[in-house]
């Protein structure tokens, strides 16, 4: 493998789209690997420790002059009011992650909306912003639950990070296109930009941040993103502030969360700087409406019913003009 200066420049003409950049401001303690372990109730009585994590991302970020979509759970939101106020303070966009940090296909529509709701609001007093972006509990949005999209337009949302076109046993919807996509639904439509994920041929490679940053050699997620930009799309990019922290204490859970919560936590910090060398990066509104800029509109569309047959009959889109950004 071989890794160009400037890569993003190859790839488009004009201005570089730049890729997204985002952080899902939660703790150790919320993650969806452990909720049968650690009960809801009891969150307070856990040492905190994503102030911290979360200050040193944001140092990162501010050396680096870089600026990404903070998805903050409303929980974390209630109990920090400042590290919100300081997240939006040093520019960056703010987006909801749900209060509870219940997974979107466990909930009944007006469970969501009211867990919506309220995550929503709590982030728009405190900043005085309207919140515009969402990010599901562990990437939750999928054919169990696709009535979710149009709650969010009907809430205010404009953009959806919560559809991971691949196969996980917690999430996923493999069908899903990889790029950016608006689905139309009898409400309006909404902006969806999943996780990065290399497709070739039948083959999705997962290459977006979270465990597979820390379990691919770097090398390898570089030359996926890097892949990415040479089909001509932006990536989005994703990590949590527990991520960059080796000391946090453990919990007790399956195998198989332990692995993937705890494995490399030491490497995350050196290999976000590495990544953040590589590639230009930017909050999800401003690469979704650059990105619409340069493709003058010409963008796939899905409509809300056909998502649900999805699994049925393969993908159905059109790409058709928008003339201009959709708000
Ligand atoms: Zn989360």
């Amino acid at each position: 493998m071989s890794f160009l200066p400037s890569p993003d420049r190859d790839v488009f003409s004009a201005r570089p789209v730049p890729n997204a950049l985002t952080v899902d401001v939660e703790d150790y303690y919320h993650v969806s690997a452990f909720e049968g372990q650690v009960d809801r109730t009891r969150w307070s009585e856990y040492p905190g420790r994503v102030k911290e994590n979360t200050e040193q991302l944001l140092a990162i970020f501010r050396r680096r002059q870089v600026r990404a979509t903070f998805f903050i759970l409303g929980w974390v939101a209630q109990h920090d009011p400042d590290l919100v106020r300081q997240i939006q303070a040093e520019g960056h966009e703010l987006g909801a992650h749900s209060f509870w940090h219940q997974r979107i296909y466990t909930q009944l529509p007006d469970a969501f909306r009211e867990d919506l709701v309220r995550s929503r609001d709590l982030l728009t007093q405190l900043t005085g912003q309207p919140v515009r972006c969402y990010r599901a509990a562990s990437f939750s949005i999928t054919p169990a639950c696709w009535w979710a999209l149009e709650i969010l337009v009907q809430e205010g949302f404009q953009y959806d990070c919560s559809v991971f076109p691949i196969w996980h046993d917690r999430y996923g919807v493999p069908e899903a296109p990889v790029g950016i996509y608006r689905v139309e639904t009898p409400s309006g439509s909404i902006w969806e930009f999943p996780p990065a994920v290399y497709q070739i041929a039948g083959l999705k490679v997962p290459c977006g941040g979270g465990g597979y940053f820390r379990l691919y050699p770097l090398g390898l997620t570089l030359w996926l993103l890097r892949a990415i930009r040479r089909q001509g799309r932006p990536f989005l990019f994703y990590l949590h502030p527990w991520e960059l922290d080796p000391q946090q204490p453990r919990l007790p859970g399956s195998l198989l969360s332990r692995f993937r919560h705890y494995w490399n936590l030491s490497a995350t910090a050196r290999r976000l700087e590495e990544l953040l060398d590589q590639f230009l990066f930017a909050p999800v509104s401003e690469v979704v409406e650059e990105y619409l800029r340069q493709k003058e509109g010409h963008i796939e569309v899905l409509r809300l019913g056909d998502l649900g047959k999805l699994a049925e009959k393969g993908l159905k889109t059109v790409i058709q003009p928008l003339g201009g950004v959709q708000s």
